[in-house]
């Protein structure tokens, strides 16, 4: 079996066709500045293989539907196709936000068209992209099953006392407003990965699980499940990520519209794009912030310092959330590739039986590794994390 794999957002592509036989790589791609004067493909044929093709193509593309057409163009046709199209037998979307209607992947039938335009509002950034990607696919795919695999399903276990905010009860029975999370599909990858990988039945397991890239959230999962997560409605709260705030204090809003003469939309747009590790030091990459630090830089030492405190203090509260806690798991860009921050997260989390080893912390590898001591009561891995196979494999086992 074939999936091709879609992530569109609101002016890029991003692609996969994954052969299910052997969960291989057949074509990677990223269409980018869609809508702009010139755009760009750059595809790669079976990357990482002695067999990689790389194609880049420079071109105005103006919609999401042309763009999706010339990938599948590269994929299909001509002397790089490593496919007909009639051998691709489904199309995995990723959907940020899927509400509370959507709280499992979906195979998309006509009737569904209002209900999902309504999940659009919950996330104006993302869904609106990643829907229409699933329409243009729709088009040029009449007859394969088009599976949306929603980033808030994972989500949908958390208990009301967790997922509700406390506010006045009608904004969530009129406006949906609670607590949905997001980075659904990576949690729950990774945490199936670490069962697997401690060979234990994930509906035996507590987990923490850590996804820190440019966007960062954290999830405590009981038994296999969702119990919560560090995204709220948006996916703005929690952690200290690249450039969003994550949690602030709610006033802070009102207390900037009264002293700066900010609007809404001003302190929004400051929130998510100028705070984080860039609104502390000025750079939202946690490389560059590593070498200034040793520079003697001190706002870039502070970014860090706040956003490992930030981390370490969610993993104190999902300890109480979870009661026993087998393992803690790193994942995306930062947890991954950043010994550091992993090793400072998990500073003075000793007495809590949370022990890194340096050795095993400091190597790097694409692989998954514990990187806990033996005598650890609490594992710690880093697992990379997959979202396109967790997004292919969901559509595989929903159209089968
Ligand atoms: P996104 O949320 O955009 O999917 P990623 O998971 O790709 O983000 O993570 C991107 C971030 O990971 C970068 O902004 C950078 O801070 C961090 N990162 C990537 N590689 C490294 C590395 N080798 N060391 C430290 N941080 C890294």
């Amino acid at each position: 079996m074939k999936v091709l794999v879609i992530n569109s957002g609101s002016s890029s592509i991003k692609y996969q066709l994954i052969d299910m036989s052997d969960e291989s790589v057949m074509v990677t791609g990223l269409v980018e500045r869609i809508g702009e004067d010139m755009g760009s493909l750059t595809s790669k044929t079976f990357p990482g293989t002695d067999r990689e093709v790389k194609t880049e193509i420079e071109k105005p593309i103006p919609t999401h539907g042309v763009g999706l057409e010339m990938s599948i163009d590269l994929i299909c046709k001509g002397e790089n196709a490593v496919c007909a199209m009639d051998e691709i037998d489904v199309v995995g979307h990723r959907v940020v936000a899927g509400g509370e209607k959507f709280n499992v992947p979906v195979v998309i039938t006509e009737d569904m068209w209002p209900d999902l335009t309504e999940t659009e509002r919950l996330a104006p950034l993302h869904n609106p992209a990643n829907l229409g990607g699933a329409k243009d696919a729709t088009k040029l795919f009449p007859g394969v099953p088009q599976v949306l695999v929603f980033d808030t399903a994972f989500h949908q276990t958390i208990p009301p006392h967790a997922f509700m905010y406390a506010l006045p009860y009608e904004y969530y029975e009129e406006d949906h407003i609670r607590r949905y999370g997001a980075h659904g599909t990576s949690h729950k990858y990774v945490a199936n990965e670490c069962a697997r990988l401690m060979g234990k039945p994930v509906e035996e397991m507590n987990l923490i699980t850590i996804h820190m890239g440019n966007g960062a959230s954290m999830s405590a999962v009981k038994n296999g499940l969702c119990a919560d997560t560090s995204m709220g409605l948006t996916p703005l709260e929690g952690l200290v990520m690249g450039t969003r705030s994550g949690d602030v204090d709610p006033a802070v809003h009102n207390y900037l519209a009264v002293n700066r003469g900010l609007d809404i939309a001003a302190i929004d747009n400051i929130l998510h794009k100028e705070s984080g590790l860039k609104g502390l030091c000025g750079m939202n990459d946690m490389r560059d912030i590593h070498a200034a630090v040793e520079k003697g830089d001190e706002r870039a030492k502070l970014a860090l310092n706040v956003q490992t405190y930030r981390t370490r203090k969610y993993i104190g509260s999902y300890m109480a959330v979870l009661g026993r806690v087998d393992a803690i798991v790193f994942t995306a860009g930062i947890g991954e590739n950043d010994d550091i921050v992993r090793a400072e997260t998990i500073e003075g989390l000793e007495p809590f039986g949370m022990k890194i080893d340096p050795e095993a912390n400091g190597i790097r590898s694409k692989e998954a590794r514990r990187i806990s001591t033996a005598d650890s009561d609490v594992a710690i891995w880093v697992i990379p994390t997959n979202e396109e196979l967790a997004i292919a494999r969901e559509a595989v086992a929903l159209i089968k």
